[in-house]
């Protein structure tokens, strides 16, 4: 079956057509700047030349239409009609404590899924603004969709409640839900049945102990304890936690009032600056948030550069710490997404602190980048990797699973 999966922002519409039996991506592209001017759309069949259509796209249903007709364009296409795609599998971002698994779309998913817009303002409208786009266009294609939010269901509530009038919990739903979850549990099972088929083969993901860091534009940092996420660093929002490209992560909350007052800014402005002009960007006083960048400019020496990734680095480090201690233990610790997949300065000093935990890191292996490997040394008492992130794959994965019959639920 070929499964469509769609990841919808506000202004962009991210799409994979996936060979759900072979695995393989048939065609994939971005719509970008959809509402407003100098919208385009890269579109890139496999095997094919890339193509960019520039025109203009008022709103998402357009964007969807514009997808559908490359998908089945007699030149670039890969399809003859719409009838070959069997199912959309959507990212939805938001699924509150509503959600803890994928499900297939219906009338009361919708609803479910709004009523958690408000924890995530900006993300679950867009996300269900493509749901609506699609089922308009396909309207006997089954839809599913696949929260970030879900796989983290399983923290405890002693790593899910924070330490405040528990009446907010009851009332507002204030907990930490984390994100990345689609990223987490994709990684988590990859890094598993790696270690089972290199390091042990009577051990699986059942009863592993494992640390994933995604560490992309934003990061996370999730302890996954015999395949279930029992504590992650992203929170309420994704601003809490690592250091990011542009986000703060942990601060003291004391903080946001004290500037407010001395920056004469609204509550609204300091998150701002807190979401966008933070992190690696904020620590090197301004400049480049990508780390090709910030790395290349750390081992030339440039002091805000060396500020920058020790900070990140060092906030890593402690998150593993507290995370081994959360599990009683660590038997891998895997390194993923733009950064984890493809950074092995970042990859080396952050292990540079885990000598404690009997971490010794092979130098040449962790030269790798962009591929699944393991970077430690045989002799090292953890198992330490690097296993590149496929949320769209996992999200064609569920998609079958759900209209294939195999799981999923509604709304809990
Ligand atoms: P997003 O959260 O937007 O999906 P990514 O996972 O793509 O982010 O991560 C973006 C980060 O990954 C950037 O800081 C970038 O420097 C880094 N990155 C991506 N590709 C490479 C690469 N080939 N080599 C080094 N760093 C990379």
């Amino acid at each position: 079956m070929n499964i469509l999966v769609i990841n919808c922002g506000s202004s962009s519409l991210k799409f994979q057509l996936i060979n759900s039996e072979n695995e393989e991506t048939i065609a994939k592209g971005i719509c970008e700047r959809i509402g407003i001017s100098g919208s385009q759309l890269v579109y890139l069949a496999i095997g094919k030349e890339k193509t960019i259509t520039e025109k203009p796209m008022e709103d998402h249903l357009i964007a969807v239409k514009m997808v559908l007709n490359s998908l089945t364009d007699p030149v670039n296409g890969v399809l003859k009609s719409l009838d070959e795609i069997g199912a959309v599998g959507h990212r939805l971002v938001h699924g509150g404590e509503k959600f803890n698994k994928s499900a297939l779309i219906t009338e009361d998913v919708i609803s479910a899924t709004k009523e958690c817009n408000d924890l995530a303002p900006l993300h679950n409208p867009a996300n269900l603004i493509g749901v609506a786009a699609c089922l308009e266009l396909m309207p006997e294609t089954p839809m599913v969709g696949v929260f970030d939010t879900a796989f983290h269901q399983t923290m405890p509530e002693e790593a899910y409640l924070y330490g405040i009038p528990y009446e907010y919990y009851e009332k507002y739903k204030i907990r930490r839900y984390g994100f990345h979850g689609t990223s987490h549990a994709y990684v988590s099972k990859r890094a598993a049945d790696f270690y089972q088929t290199e390091i042990d083969s009577a051990r699986t993901l059942a009863d592993l102990k494992i640390i994933v860091c995604h560490l992309g534009n934003g990061a996370s940092i999730t302890a996954v304890k015999n395949g279930k996420s029992i504590d992650t660093s992203m929170g309420f929002t994704p601003l809490e936690g690592l250091i990011m490209g542009t986000r703060s992560g942990d601060i003291d909350p004391a903080i946001i009032e004290f500037l407010s007052h001395k920056e004469n800014k609204t509550i609204e402005e300091i998150t701002a600056i807190l979401n966008k002009k933070s992190g690696a960007v904020g620590l090197q006083g301004g400049g480049s948030s990508d780390f090709r960048d910030v790395t290349a400019d750390y081992l030339a020496g440039k002091p805000a550069a060396v500020r920058a990734i020790k900070a990140y680095v060092y906030r890593i480090a402690k998150y593993i710490g507290a995370y081994t201690a959360a599990m009683n233990g660590v038997d891998i610790i895997c390194f993923t997404a733009g950064i984890g997949e493809n950074n092995s300065v970042v990859r080396s000093e952050v292990c540079k602190y885990l000598g404690y935990l009997g971490i010794k890191i092979d130098d040449i292996a962790n030269e790798i980048i962009g591929s699944e490997a393991i970077i430690s040394t045989i002799d090292s008492k953890v198992t330490v990797m690097s296993v590149p992130t496929d949320e769209e794959l996992m999200i064609a994965r569920d998609t079958k699973a759900i209209v294939g019959g195999d799981c999923g639920s509604g709304p809990q």
